[in-house]
């Protein structure tokens, strides 16, 4: 069979999702995998850099409390921790995710997809032989997006590592240098570290700088802590890869740096170079711009985009939320049924907007969601910004000796709501959802009143937080 109700192009986690959503309601899909199917997220990002994070962030905990501290005799076991992030990786071997897609009813068709006409995707296998396949709905792009190496002289010929090397790193680089201070950046930073390598990290616009400045000021001190040399301002002006291996990069201000190996984290460009988007006027290369129920602009209603490549959030869980919005949508509008695309209706995927939940893995972990201070103020609103020493709570003086750490609530002063709320501390990354509740679901201030933290947990900072805003 060619014909399907629904053409998926591209098996990560958003286009996996979008074809079992549309299968469950009874429309036929078919997806398209190049590589492994489950994408970048569960072999070269989220699972294996978490799994490689993790067992320091354990080893950091026990250590701040006494009696536990005690118990902590051996070694950092470098060996251990990359053998963990291989079974996260599940060793780069995608039969188990092939296995799911069959027994949810999708048949994979290996190969690059290259859309050929209005409906039509042309599939080439590695063999060579080619597959046409035609939607009767929709075509569904979901393929995602590739590390971003800037135009820095001599760093293509120097083969830097981009995210995909370093997460897969067989071995501990003894110093690696690291161009770049956003999330990928800090959290290799973090890790690589922890692994032994001596770390030094050019954050030419500073550290996590698009979250809350206390953010930066908190990761950056720990890391430095650590023993990463974090260099804000700092700008690679070109790069060497020299005779015996090893790397030089020299900075704006002629500086030199000596590594045995470089990373570039300072973005990411989307996978639709060779999509065939020529072939419906639209620009190879380009990110795929949409409505907010990820239908494609410019193109005649058939054509859809989520996850990574549309550009709206690069994160798992944000485009396995446009995949179910989605896939609902196909379905309504295959089935002739209304579509709610008003703001929260099923159909739209309006928290990409106001409700964008995201955790950083640093040491201490950031955990925020919704606006910014300053983005709350650039998109117009009347805010007020409350904030808490997270340490002061009683949870976190008995959760580690010398916890330090910070909260930030930002209230939309019209509609007393909560439009953004920050954490930074050891093991905040499970107090998000909470946030996150309270950011989607506009509670009014009045009603969290009611919403009693647990004594004596971090979470009490909730309620600090609003004796702070007052009554
Ligand atoms: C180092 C790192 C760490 C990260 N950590 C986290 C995290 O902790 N949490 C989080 O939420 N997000 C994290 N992210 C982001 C997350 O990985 C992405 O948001 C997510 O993978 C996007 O999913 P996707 O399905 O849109 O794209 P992808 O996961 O990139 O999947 C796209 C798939 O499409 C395939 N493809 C591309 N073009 C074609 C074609 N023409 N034909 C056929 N197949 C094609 C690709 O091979 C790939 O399998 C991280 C990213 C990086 C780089």
């Amino acid at each position: 069979m060619t014909t399907y109700d629904v053409v998926v192009i591209g098996a990560g986690p958003v286009g996996e999702n979008v074809a079992d959503r549309v299968v469950q309601d009874g429309l036929t899909a078919a997806i398209v995998e190049r590589e492994l199917v489950g994408g970048e997220c569960s072999y070269w990002a989220c699972m294996p850099t978490k799994a490689l994070l993790r067992s320091g962030a354990a080893l950091r905990a026990a250590r701040q409390v006494p009696g536990a501290r005690e118990a902590v005799t051996g070694e950092f076991d470098v060996a251990a921790v990359l053998h963990r992030r291989d079974s996260f990786a599940s060793n780069w071997n995608d039969e188990g995710q092939v296995s799911w897609l069959d027994s949810v009813g999708v048949p994979l068709f290996r190969g690059h997809g290259r859309i050929a006409g209005d409906r039509v995707v042309e599939v080439t296998a590695a063999d060579g032989t080619t597959t046409t396949l035609t939607a009767r709905h929709a075509v569904v792009v979901a393929t995602g997006s590739g590390a971003l190496v800037p135009d820095i002289e001599g760093l293509r010929d120097a083969k830097p590592w981009t995210s995909r090397e370093t997460v897969a790193a067989k071995e501990v680089p003894a110093r690696l240098v690291v161009i770049g201070g956003g999330v990928v950046a800090s959290e290799m930073a973090t890790a690589f570290s922890q692994l032994g390598s001596s770390v030094t990290m050019l954050a030419r616009d500073g550290v996590l700088h698009l979250n809350e400045p206390f953010v930066g000021e908190h990761v950056t001190a720990s890391l430095r802590d650590k023993g990463v040399s974090v260099r804000i301002g700092a700008e690679a002006a070109s790069v060497k890869r020299n005779d015996d291996g090893t790397v030089s990069v020299t900075l704006t201000d002629g500086e030199q740096i000596e590594a045995d190996e470089l990373l570039v984290a300072i973005g990411r460009t989307p996978n639709t170079q060779d999509l065939g988007l020529e072939n419906i006027g639209l620009t190879p290369g380009a990110w795929l711009t949409v409505d907010d129920t990820m239908r494609v602009d410019g193109v005649d209603g058939w054509l859809y985009a989520a996850g990574d490549v549309n550009r709206r959030v690069l994160l798992t869980h944000q485009g396995k939320y446009q995949a179910r919005a989605v896939g609902d949508v196909i379905v309504a509008r295959a089935k002739g049924e209304p579509v709610d695309d008003a703001p929260w209706g099923r159909h739209a995927a309006t928290a990409d907007e106001r409700a964008v939940p995201q955790v950083v893995f640093t040491d201490p972990e950031v955990a925020a969601v919704g606006l910014t201070a300053a983005k709350a103020e650039e998109a117009g609103l009347r805010i007020r910004v409350v904030d808490y020493d997270l340490a002061a709570t009683a949870g976190s003086s008995l959760h580690a000796e010398g916890y330090q750490g910070h909260a930030r609530m930002v209230v939309d002063e019209d509609r007393t709501v909560i439009v953004g709320f920050t954490l930074v501390g050891p093991d905040v990354a499970e107090m998000l959802h909470a946030a996150t509740i309270a950011v989607a679901g506009e509670v009014p201030l009045d009603r969290l009143w009611h919403a009693v933290p647990a004594f004596p947990t971090v979470s009490e900072v909730w309620l600090r937080l609003l004796e702070a805003y007052g009554r």
